[in-house]
């Protein structure tokens, strides 16, 4: 089975700062690691490598420095590592980058046939959970999100639990398609030194957008639907009362006092 998991690198900090003026990310400075969520996808990647046999390939779409999530991909247990890095695609949103990405496992597919795409749930700058569900899209091949567990594997496709809003359900997805998974879906190994040697040496591959055959009228900050109109950090603000009674039953009088008063009731 060939799988290709996406991982993203993203700030370390939860304390991501945005730049007011262009909408953007303010990376400099800050230091950055793999997305917390693509450690688990990775991680499922190898495991369903080692268990059925395999190859597990890894993409990520980002500057030159994203490099180093590709060699910690490398140094956790994937085979291959490909790189998306044009200027052409700086300031993507969610859309563009996503087609950029389906564009880069299409390239994959070309070299060898991909059976299953792993993302994370979602990054920890950008948080949106839109980019697998998004290549399935572009790919037009089935998704299962907030995928908590592997079932089993059959010989064209994978049988998966997934969490809903009131539980979880089983669903079978043909291959080729696509997975996100939640945190509770395994324990990521810690890195073997073996892994950790390779991953130094470790060719990458790196494409541009013509590479992978995208339409550049997709991409980057010039051509991408949405627009960040404002970035903000919220003010703020504490206008709590304390309503304050002998006992309970004035203290409840006074309260809807106040909510009539203020026009709440
Ligand atoms: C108008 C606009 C402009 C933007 N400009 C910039 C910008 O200049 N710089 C910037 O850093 N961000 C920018 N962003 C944010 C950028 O679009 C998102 O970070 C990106 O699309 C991924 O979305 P996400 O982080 O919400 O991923 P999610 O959908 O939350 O991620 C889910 C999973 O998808 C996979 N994934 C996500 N991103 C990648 C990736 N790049 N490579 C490989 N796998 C991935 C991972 O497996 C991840 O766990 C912009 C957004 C908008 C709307």
């Amino acid at each position: 089975m060939h799988i290709v998991a996406c991982v993203k690198q993203t700030p370390k900090s939860d304390n991501v700062k945005i730049d007011p003026q262009t909408g953007c990310l303010i990376r400099s400075g800050t230091q950055s690691a793999m997305n917390p969520f693509d450690e688990f996808a990775l991680e499922e990647a190898v495991t369903l490598k080692e268990q059925v046999g395999g190859k597990v390939s890894v993409i990520t779409m980002g500057p030159p420095q994203a490099e180093a999530v590709l060699r910690d991909s490398i140094a956790r247990g994937a085979d291959e590592v490909f790189q998306l890095g044009d200027r052409a695609l700086a300031g993507s949103d969610t859309w563009s980058t996503s087609y950029a990405l389906s564009k880069g496992i299409e390239k994959i597919n070309q070299l060898e046939h991909v059976d299953l795409i792993i993302c994370g749930k979602q990054t920890n700058d950008s948080d949106t959970g839109h980019i697998g569900p998004q290549i399935s899209a572009w790919l037009q091949i089935p998704n299962a999100a907030f995928v908590k567990k592997v079932v089993r594997v059959e010989k064209n496709s994978i049988v998966v639990e997934r969490l809903t809003e009131d539980g979880s359900e089983v669903v079978e997805l043909n291959f080729p398609c696509v997975i996100s998974v939640v945190k509770e879906i395994n324990k990521p190994r810690v890195r073997s030194v073996k892994g950790r040697m390779l991953a130094k040496r470790v060719p990458i591959t790196v494409w541009t957008a013509d590479d992978v055959q995208a339409d550049k009228t997709k991409l980057g900050i010039n051509y991408c639907p949405t627009r960040v109109v404002k970035s903000f950090v919220p003010k703020r603000e504490v206008n709590a009362v304390a309503v304050e009674g002998a006992n309970a039953k004035e203290k409840a009088a006074k309260l809807v006092a106040l909510l009539k008063e203020n026009k709440y009731i």
